[in-house]
């Protein structure tokens, strides 16, 4: 899902988790943000990989990834399903200031991973796709005291809080919740921002919150790998 770090980096990426580029079977892309499709084209035209993407995003993005074969370019509509080979791929949408970025659930026999990230706000239409998922990677994005009192101009800092930008630690930490309390096993804390948030604050506002519940806890760090405080 997603590549928004350099073709270069994604390969290091996979070779460091003992994956083959050609083993790659589809990319399903969220919005058309930089930091979501940066290496996605390069990928693409290197394995000979298909994109998936609802109709906006297309849009939004084609200028972005260079030249695409058509063959690759695949298009659903958001709130429908769609397989790739045996994965069962649900979308939903998200608020976020972009042309229409999405969520997705991924489903295999009885296992199913959710991840929600770049949302302003916790919609209806959001629990209802993610909640009884066994895993969940959800956005957990700024700290509200470092947003306040860092070097950002006051516009993106409204832009991050406000409906259509990302989520705060205390509203990851009462999706969390819900999330927990509709049986999420394990859930994954990522989207960090590097200036207004830090790993183990982003842990902490989010254990409280779930520390009765029987739910794995981790978070992603900087550099991709994932780890608890
Ligand atoms: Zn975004
Ligand atoms: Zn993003």
């Amino acid at each position: 899902m997603d590549c928004g770090i350099s073709g270069k980096a994604l390969e290091e990426c996979l070779k460091t988790a003992g994956i083959s580029g050609s083993t790659i079977d589809a990319i399903v892309i969220t919005h058309e943000h930089s930091d979501h499709i940066k290496g996605v084209g390069i990928i693409s035209r290197k394995y000979n990989i298909p994109i998936y993407a609802n109709g906006p995003t297309w849009q939004a993005m084609k200028g972005q990834l260079g030249r695409i074969e058509d063959e690759n370019i695949c298009i659903f509509e958001t709130g429908s399903e769609f397989y790739i080979k045996d994965i069962k791929i649900e979308t939903f949408k998200t608020s976020h200031d972009a042309a229409e970025s999405v969520g997705y659930t991924f489903s295999f026999m009885d296992e199913k991973v959710a991840v929600a990230t770049d949302m302003g706000v916790i919609t209806k239409s959001v629990l209802e796709a993610i909640c009884g998922s066994h895993t969940a990677l959800i956005e957990a994005n700024y700290d509200q005291n470092m947003l306040e009192i860092g070097s950002y101009p006051y516009d993106l800092k409204c832009r991050i809080k406000g409906e259509c930008g990302h989520l705060c630690n205390n509203d990851t930490a009462k999706l969390a919740k819900l999330l927990a309390e509709s049986g999420t096993e394990r859930i994954i804390l990522g989207h960090l921002s590097e200036e207004n948030n830090y790993p183990p604050i982003a842990f902490e506002t989010v254990r409280e919150c779930i520390k009765d519940t029987l739910t794995e806890l981790l978070v992603v760090l900087k550099d991709g790998m994932v780890a608890k405080y």
